[in-house]
């Protein structure tokens, strides 16, 4: 099983994983937690140059992105999946949709293809939106940490509007989720989504 997570800056995305992860492990699953940009080697090799690199062209940032995810795919999520293991990973390719094409502004279709083509097609059985927005998100996250993070609120508004935008596009692969909810409410839910489709 493959679960992402995907939500604005802030928005709780790291805490719902490792509740999720938790439940799951002593519901006796294997489980593989992970996480985009950065989540091999190579990755974290692109992370630094994403994060902290004065100026990134916005069609390079989302090869960069790409690159990422192809490495991250090719060298960790499907051997995992392979393995029987559920994955969950923080950020996939619907970030990339919402980040570098409805609030970066390229084209929507190719961001997409891009990823398609660097992931071999593979699409998680579940996305999860921790829906929040950009002031909550602004105020949760506190200082800025990176070149992407200071991004102003309209960047973000973006963003939020882009992931939504894709949840409504195919509802059957979503859970939309109010992030401002508790994290112990948000838990409940993420997990009787995971067990519905897992069966566990
Ligand atoms: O989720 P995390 O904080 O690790 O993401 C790192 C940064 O990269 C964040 O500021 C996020 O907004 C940004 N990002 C992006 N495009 C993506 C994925 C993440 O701009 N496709």
């Amino acid at each position: 099983l493959f679960v992402a997570f995907e939500g604005g800056d802030g928005a709780g995305k790291s805490t719902q994983i490792r509740l999720l992860g938790q439940a799951l492990v002593a519901r006796g699953q294997e489980v593989l937690t992970t996480r985009e940009p950065g989540g091999t080697p190579v990755g974290t090799a692109i992370r630094e140059v994403l994060l902290h690199g004065d100026h990134v062209a916005p069609r390079a940032e989302a090869l960069l992105f790409a690159a990422d995810r192809a490495h991250h795919v090719a060298t960790v999520i499907e051997p995992a999946l392979g393995q029987g293991r559920t994955v969950l990973t923080d950020r996939y390719m619907d970030s990339s949709i919402a980040y570098q094409a409805a609030a970066r502004g390229l084209d929507a279709g190719h961001v997409r293809g891009l990823s398609l083509w660097a992931t071999g097609g593979l699409v998680p059985h579940l996305t999860v939106l921790l829906d929040v927005d950009s002031g909550t998100g602004h105020e949760r996250r506190g200082d800025v940490h990176d070149r992407l993070e200071s991004e102003g609120r309209d960047f973000h508004d973006r963003v939020r509007q882009g992931f939504l935008d894709l949840a409504s596009a195919e509802p059957d692969r979503y859970l939309v989720l109010d992030a401002t909810l508790p994290a112990e409410s948000l838990h409940e839910q993420v997990l009787t989504a995971v067990t519905d489709l897992a069966g566990v």
